[in-house]
């Protein structure tokens, strides 16, 4: 029996590009509610609000979709993520970043053969070989920090791995993809990949369905997986929905929200034809 999930961030209504990747989620649970979860990714305080939430529920129920009781809500629940964190920290695996945005950018620019990550340029290390005592003075003195991952460490004690996807099969991890990855933001306790890697654990989640855009993702949530002695569940992303200029919708597509949808006279039925043909060109 597979278990998955949808995770969305309500940060926003959802758009027809969530409904597509909700609908692949939908039909790989073969439409069962007790094997489709729905949580809610809400740890960005800034960002996510209570009514893009209850519009969540909204739309997918309008859409025809239901879901096992017990939403988990991520912001309900950091404290486990925090524990979670301090075991890597027993482990020697992070460490506290202090740098900002600036100087981030000006190292890098020091060093113009720094390497690159699907996200952009990596982080460079700057925090990583700083003293003990340097690190307690900077916490001490109140400067703001995140706390980062020491990639090299933990590849090292992780040894190689492998995931598997349902679409682009079996993939060796690369978890070097995003460097010294940030497992807790300055302003926010947590960061995604920790969160989810912990939530997918939790929830039993056999197969986790979601956009390409997450692929390289994976490869850290495997290494993270291993390092903490979770399962790993089959992955299968999807291709993103792209509007006619090529890129994906967004948020701010608000045409092509679910509820702009339903306000445009088109029912559930109609937009699942769509969904499941791939085919939009009624709403575009
Ligand atoms: N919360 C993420 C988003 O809305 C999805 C994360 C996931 O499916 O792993 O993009």
């Amino acid at each position: 029996m597979i278990r998955t999930r949808f995770a969305p961030s309500p940060t926003g209504r959802l758009h027809i590009g969530h409904a597509a990747s909700v609908w692949f989620t939908w039909l790989a649970a073969e439409q069962n509610p007790a094997q489709f979860l729905l949580r809610i990714e809400d740890i960005d305080a800034t960002r996510c609000r209570p009514e893009y939430e209850q519009g969540i529920y909204e739309d997918l129920d309008w859409l025809g979709v239901s879901w096992a009781q017990d939403v988990r809500r991520q912001s309900d629940h950091f404290p486990a993520y925090r524990a979670t964190l301090d075991r890597l920290d027993a482990m020697g695996l992070v460490y506290p970043c202090f740098c900002t945005r600036k100087e981030i950018d000006e190292e890098i620019a020091r060093s113009p053969s720094a390497p690159h990550g699907p996200d952009g340029v990596l982080y460079p290390g700057t925090c990583r070989t700083l003293s003990a005592s340097e690190r307690a003075d900077r916490i001490a003195s109140g400067r703001a920090y995140a706390i980062r991952l020491d990639l090299a460490e933990a590849v090292r004690r992780a040894g190689p791995l492998r995931w598997h996807d349902r679409g682009a099969g079996w993939q060796d991890a690369r978890p070097g993809l995003l460097g010294d990855a940030v497992l807790a933001r300055k302003d926010t306790p947590v960061s995604y990949h920790l969160c989810v890697t912990h939530d997918d654990a939790l929830q039993e989640i056999s197969l986790v369905t979601r956009g390409e855009d997450l692929f390289h993702a994976t490869h850290l949530h495997r290494l993270l997986q291993a390092l903490l002695d979770l399962p790993t569940p089959d992955y299968h992303h999807h291709t993103l929905l792209t509007g006619a200029d090529g890129k994906k919708f967004s948020k701010r597509n608000n045409d092509l929200t679910l509820c702009a949808v339903r306000d445009r006279g088109f029912s559930a039925a109609q937009l699942q034809r769509m969904l499941s043909a791939c085919d939009f060109r009624d709403l575009l």
